[in-house]
């Protein structure tokens, strides 16, 4: 069989060693006692949602407003996202308000700043030769450009709104292996076999027992993580989530045992469909060699 795992290994292997020529070991020379699949099973959950929040263009105010005023509610505009929006894509709106009064930020309300050029001495030179600084005047401060000296500014609001993604992980049965590959495995979404498969405009419980090969996919371990993620999923606070897919995957993990004793690891993407690219754009990159021992 093509795809037996000890197959899928030298495979992997030998794209590995092609395109890491200096890479001392041949797959030829190594004696391999086995070959498993060990992939553990890797959780997904990947939301698509829309952030929003005001910019303000400013311009200095005459005198600082002491009283907080509240700026507009991004959700409260008639602003849309297309509904076919890419991550990423993103709107503005100028809104008809009035300008905001706020704190200069530049300044921290003070309405001047230290001296850059004497670094708020009022001097400069060095050892006996000191004059004083001709920007600040010897003060040590200067005027701050953005409010001019108020300490406060008024903002022009314009509501944004951008299309974003993330993709919360959860990985289960990695007891066996190496850390390497289980920080790669923890931060990255890794191809293998596909499990289960769930999607809705928002997820809010885990459905659906579908057995596979007669083992049910949906265990109380997988269930569990599986909430955590829905509970947990990674939206920025106060956004609003359009889309959100869940997946259940078996990694393509190889464990390799030499006659030696010593274990190698095959990861990343299905090590049997490998293309020549520049080793660091493909999983051979990740292909690592742990020594067991
Ligand atoms: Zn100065
Ligand atoms: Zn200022």
């Amino acid at each position: 069989m093509s795809d037996a795992p000890r197959d899928r290994f030298l495979a992997s292997m030998g794209a590995w060693h092609a395109v890491q020529p200096w890479a001392r070991v041949s797959p030829r020379t190594l004696s391999i006692a086995s070959v498993a699949a060990v992939g553990p099973l890797q959780i997904a959950l990947r939301s698509r949602f829309e952030s929003r929040g005001i910019r303000y263009q400013l311009r200095a105010a005459k005198t600082r407003t002491l009283e907080h005023v509240a700026g507009p509610d991004p959700w409260a505009t008639a602003l849309r996202l297309p509904s076919d929006a890419r991550v990423g894509h993103e709107v503005t709106q100028a809104l008809s308000i009035d300008e905001v009064p706020m704190d200069c930020g530049m300044c921290s309300a003070q309405g001047d700043l230290s001296c850059t050029r004497c670094g708020g001495t009022g001097s400069v030179g060095s050892g006996k030769r000191r004059d004083r600084c001709p920007t600040c005047r010897g003060a040590g401060r200067v005027r701050c450009d953005q409010c001019t000296g108020s300490g406060g500014v008024l903002g022009k609001p314009s509501v944004w709104a951008r299309m974003d993604e993330h993709e919360a992980l959860r990985t289960l049965g990695t007891d066996a292996l190496p850390l390497e590959v289980v920080f790669d495995l923890s931060e990255h979404p890794s191809p293998g076999e596909l499990l289960h498969r769930q999607a809705a405009d928002q997820i809010h419980d885990v459905r659906g027992d579908a057995g596979y090969r007669g083992e049910p996919i949906l265990t109380e371990d997988v269930r569990t993580a599986a909430e955590a993620l829905l509970r947990d999923p990674g939206v920025a606070v106060g956004a609003r989530v359009h889309h959100q897919e869940l997946t259940v995957t078996r990694t393509t993990v190889l464990e390799a045992t030499l006659t030696n004793g010593v274990a190698l690891y095959a990861w990343g993407d299905d090590p049997v469909r490998v293309h020549p690219k520049p080793a660091a754009t493909t999983m051979l990159g990740k292909l690592f060699f742990f020594l067991a021992r």
